[in-house]
């Protein structure tokens, strides 16, 4: 699989199929790409190798995005709680059929926030509101 930003300076190449595919819907992808769902692929990081260097960033407890430093595309999210795993961004695949997303993530936070009680802050899967159960079709 490879994949690549808007302007095409950085560019990856996975050497294996994502053992992940997922939509997630929390407000931090959602405000972060000005879409949502927002589609990932989860990948051990080795099997990732980049053309180009790119720019992090710290979007919230743990989580670090990569992204280009020249055009801005979003491309990767990394968590410490998964310190083996890299996630990216599937909007960015070469070939977009390529991505067939397996589960919905923080589904439950979009309903949440509909109450005016989401704070929009929950990381990806594992606390708060995507810990429910609905989370898992
Ligand atoms: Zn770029
Ligand atoms: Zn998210």
């Amino acid at each position: 699989m490879t994949g690549r930003c808007r302007c095409g300076r950085v560019a990856w190449r996975a050497s294996a199929s994502p053992f992940r595919s997922v939509l997630c819907h929390c407000a931090d992808c959602r405000r972060l790409t000005g879409a949502s769902p927002v589609g990932y692929l989860g990948f051990p990081k080795p099997v990732v190798r980049w053309e180009a260097r790119r720019a992090f960033r710290a979007t919230s407890a743990g989580v670090t995005r990569g992204a280009c430093p020249a055009c801005g595309t979003l491309l990767s999210y990394m968590c410490t709680i998964w310190p083996g795993e890299l996630y990216l961004h599937a909007a960015t695949l070469d070939d977009p059929e390529g991505f067939v997303p397996e589960t919905h993530l923080h589904r439950a936070v979009r309903e949440v926030e509909g109450t005016g009680k989401g704070d929009g802050s929950s990381p990806h899967e594992g606390s708060g509101p995507a810990a429910s159960p609905r989370d898992r079709p």
